[in-house]
């Protein structure tokens, strides 16, 4: 069978490609890039199967490599962490649980829905206007429910105006 003429000259031409890809590589890489990003946009749900996929199916090497690359870069890891919490400070939980204590107090420790009493059912507290509906987290819009009233009711609004 003759040669064709990729096979005669498959190294020059190897050569010459990837000289051209050194060359051009910034723009190539941008155009794959582009194109990729693209195609992302308009499958995100099989982009994010196939991301699944390739987790799970090589999940002990990324878990591997993610450690060593914690390892390797401690430092420079919790500096950012260090960073990160400044602009983000955790939340703490202790004026809420100071407030919840008096939200308990002021209606006597009662569910407001059923009548209950504490020990014998769970109290929780509950916002009149909810917050996925605005609501503010002041003492006035909360009330005192048990857990099976409070998970019971959801979003709905009680009839109590919001208040000020
Ligand atoms: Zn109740």
């Amino acid at each position: 069978m003759p040669k064709t003429y990729y096979q005669k000259n498959r190294k020059k031409i190897l050569e010459y490609q990837n000289e051209y890809y050194q060359k051009n590589r910034k723009n190539i890489n941008e155009k794959t890039r582009k194109r990729f990003k693209k195609w992302r946009d308009k499958n995100r749900e099989e982009y994010r199967n196939r991301r699944r996929k390739h987790y799970w199916k090589h999940r002990e090497k990324i878990l591997k490599r993610a450690k060593e690359y914690r390892q390797e870069n401690l430092e420079k890891i919790k500096k950012r962490e260090k960073e990160y919490r400044k602009k983000h400070p955790r939340k703490s939980r202790q004026p809420y649980r100071k407030l919840r204590f008096l939200i308990f107090q002021r209606d006597n420790f009662t569910c407001q829905y059923c009548g209950r009493k504490a020990p014998e059912v769970i109290l929780e507290t509950d916002h009149i206007y909810p917050k996925s509906k605005g609501g503010k987290n002041k003492i006035d819009n909360y009330i005192t429910a048990c857990r099976e009233c409070n998970q019971g009711k959801g979003d709905i609004l009680l009839k109590k105006e919001e208040p000020a």
